[in-house]
């Protein structure tokens, strides 16, 4: 699909606006501006006040300040290093402009005495006498209408100046076209919504604080605009996947049942529920693009592995995949007696696997003698080939991103997905990251687990934690120790993983203490997993690699060391850790005092609740979605405009919106679907455009 002919002049090199040279156009690359349309969608933050005023006189100093003035004498710098000086007079009050660096010459020009001008900027009083450095605007009075009275403020970077981007703003938005509707009409009506020339227009025209809020109707329904794209671009990947022929994959329940025989326990009405949304998904002949979502403990392995027997029982082959190869091993491992409960043989694939033993298993993959594969992205390969894959799990998706879900969709020729993720994602975020999946939650804990008792202990105190420890042990329990860096930060004053080993090895006895980080060599870091899993030691030293999915029943004391700068997600997945087995548990949260204010609130909603949700929706209002679990690896998109905290209302409506256009229109070739396309290059979606392409 190739660019419509009308986007062309916001598409050209940045260079071909006024005002913008080569080396500009370099510099604004880092403001992720490239062409003349992301100027345009570079908004203003903040703005200044520069509405003339009669006098200084008038305005309580420190202010930035529009007067006219009449210039007066210029003073050149007496000796090197000093400023030069020119005294001016408004209606009531005389006072300097000043300068460094500056040269006479240009100064006389911009400023000549006796002539009126109307000079802007922050005005200071040194030893009582106001003085205005470096005025950023020096007009003549008959320019007076040029200066806005309330000037945008943007984002700027190295090169880059205010002057600039209004000036290359003012030329792109000189070649803006009137775009047809892509928004729905009745939906415009409703919200008041400008049209896009119209707001682009206003949002860099505002008049006041109130047309730069994200209740602005420019500003909302360009957030819109991006809300709209990003769900039309989900929508059509649900689309793509979807209409691939999938296969109909129906179990006959004969694995299933021996697992369910061989539980201590019934499964809970949530996974209940979840599996049977599952294998509706299954037995129909669209493919599965399904998230599972639930928090720590709430089940989702056992639920995986039934819709895992269900591609068996169908005579087909399933693979599990965790993002990393410690995480991989362990799946594996909580697998292995509900495998065998079934009788079903189950394989572990890493990148660890090599020579012959790879090679054997490939052939058992590719003949279908492993029907159920649990692996790293090491499944991923070429070389990787499966008899009859019906479907995949994904587990953590948040460590993978929404391309490696299309990847994956490319692997089996028709496999269903299912994602497993343990962070429980507000509701907003969840359509902006997860918008392409139909949804099942485990929102019903299993019965009896006991409550982990949660405490907030000042470093200081390190002394009777580690007492306290010492008497643990001595029961026979077992305790995570996290420290947040592994190594003596000059800059941070981070605890290190290793200087918190040797100082616990030195208190509870050599061999009672493990330690893993991410530095250390795989095998190293298995080995102190399989130790501590095993029982021969006793506290396992760790950075937050055992954040995710580690599961050893028998630990129950979880420290968590400068809990304080820990984001609330990880400190409930890290709390997860416990709380596993029949014995209570405790977690200990050490801070640094003293704690910030936010420091305190964050620690406070930790202590009084365990419920992942809640942590959720309190992590995104205290934070922002833009911050939330690590943008990068959320697989979270960006958004320059919309606020997903604050218009998480929208995000919704955009959904719903999106999808029912594509339903109507799905190859949007009507007027409106036509419309929608130029959004869609307008807010690079290269994906949907792909899509779109490929048909
Ligand atoms: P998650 O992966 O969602 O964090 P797990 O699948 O690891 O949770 O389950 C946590 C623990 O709960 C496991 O020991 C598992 O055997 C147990 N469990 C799972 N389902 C139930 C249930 N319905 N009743 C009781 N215990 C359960
Ligand atoms: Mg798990």
């Amino acid at each position: 699909m190739s660019r419509p002919e009308l986007l062309f002049p916001l598409f050209s090199e940045l260079e071909t606006l006024a005002g913008v040279g080569p080396k500009a156009a370099k510099n604004f690359a880092a403001l992720g501006v490239l062409r003349p349309k992301d100027l345009l969608f570079l908004l203003p933050h903040s703005g200044v006040d520069r509405s003339i005023k009669a006098s200084l006189r008038d305005v309580a100093l420190p202010a930035t300040v529009t007067v006219e003035v009449e210039v007066g004498g210029h003073f050149p710098p007496a000796s090197r290093g000093r400023p030069y000086r020119v005294m001016v007079r408004d209606a009531k009050l005389e006072f300097i402009l000043v300068f460094f660096h500056a040269k006479g010459e240009y100064l006389q020009t911009l400023l000549p005495t006796g002539q009126r001008r109307i000079v802007s900027g922050k005005v200071e009083l040194f030893d009582g006498v106001a003085q205005m450095a470096h005025p950023d605007h020096v007009l003549r009075p008959e320019e007076a209408a040029s200066l806005p009275s309330f000037e945008p403020v943007y984002p700027l970077t190295a090169g880059i100046t205010q002057k600039l981007v209004a000036k290359g703003i003012a030329s792109a938005l000189d070649r803006t076209p009137d775009f047809p509707e892509w928004i729905d009409p009745p939906l415009m009506d409703r919200q008041l919504w400008p049209t896009w020339r119209a707001a682009v227009q206003a949002a860099h025209a505002p008049k006041g604080p109130l047309d730069i809020a994200h209740t602005a109707l420019a500003r909302q329904r360009l957030a819109y605009d991006e809300l709209f794209a990003h769900q039309l671009t989900l929508s059509l990947a649900r689309a793509t996947l979807r209409r691939g022929k999938g296969q109909v994959t129906t179990g006959n329940g004969v694995l299933q049942r021996r697992v369910l025989a061989g539980l201590p326990f019934p499964l809970t009405g949530a996974q209940t529920r979840s599996v049977a949304e599952i294998a509706a998904d299954m037995a129909a002949p669209q493919r599965m693009n399904r998230l599972l979502q639930g928090d720590v403990g709430s089940g989702k392995t056992l639920v995986a592995f039934m819709a895992l027997l269900i591609a068996v029982e169908a005579g087909g082959q399933g693979v599990m995949m965790a993002p990393t190869e410690l995480l991989a091993r362990q799946h594996f491992e909580s697998l292995a007696p509900l495998a065998w409960a079934a009788d079903v043989r189950l394989e572990l694939l890493t990148g660890r696997d090599k020579g012959s033993e790879r090679q054997m298993k490939l052939e058992d993959l590719a003949t279908g003698r492993i029907p159920v594969l649990v692996g790293t992205h090491a499944v991923f390969q070429k070389d990787v080939e499966f008899h009859d894959l019906r479907l995949a799990v994904v587990d953590e998706q948040h460590r993978f991103g929404v391309e490696q879900r299309m990847e994956l969709g490319a692997k089996g020729q028709a496999a269903d997905v299912l994602v497993m993720t343990a962070t429980p994602i507000p509701r907003s975020l969840a359509l902006a990251s997860f918008g392409d999946m139909d949804v099942s939650v485990l929102d019903e804990k299993p019965p009896g687990r006991k409550p982990i008792r949660t405490a907030l202990i000042a470093s200081s105190r390190m002394d009777e934690v580690v007492a306290r420890l010492q008497r643990a042990v001595a029961e026979g329990r077992q305790a995570y120790w996290v420290c947040p860096l592994v190594e003596e930060s000059e800059v941070l004053d981070y605890a290190s993983a290793e200087a918190r080993f040797a100082a616990l090895r030195a208190s509870l006895g050599e061999g009672v203490v493990g330690l893993v980080h991410g530095q250390l060599p795989p095998a190293e870091k298995d080995a102190a997993m399989a130790r501590f899993a095993a029982g021969v030691t006793k506290v396992l030293v760790a950075t937050t690699v055992i954040e995710v999915g580690v599961n050893v029943p028998n630990a129950t004391i979880m420290v968590v060391e400068r809990a304080e700068i820990f984001g609330l997600a990880q400190l409930h997945q890290l709390r997860g850790r416990v709380g596993r087995g029949d014995a209570a548990s405790t977690c200990l949260l050490m801070y640094q005092a003293p704690l910030s204010e936010s420091g305190q609130r964050r620690l406070q909603v930790i202590r009084d609740t365990e419920d992942g949700f809640r942590i959720a929706e309190e992590d995104l209002s205290m934070r922002g979605a833009g911050d939330l679990i690590g943008t990068a690896q959320s697989g979270l998109p960006r958004f320059r405009i919309a606020d997903l905290e604050r218009q998480s209302a929208l995000m919704a409506v955009a959904q719903s919106d999106a999808r029912k256009l594509l339903n109507d229109d799905p190859t949007l070739e009507t007027p409106r679907g036509k419309a929608a396309r130029l959004l869609l290059w307008l807010l690079d979606q290269d994906r949907a455009i792909r899509l779109l392409s490929v048909g």
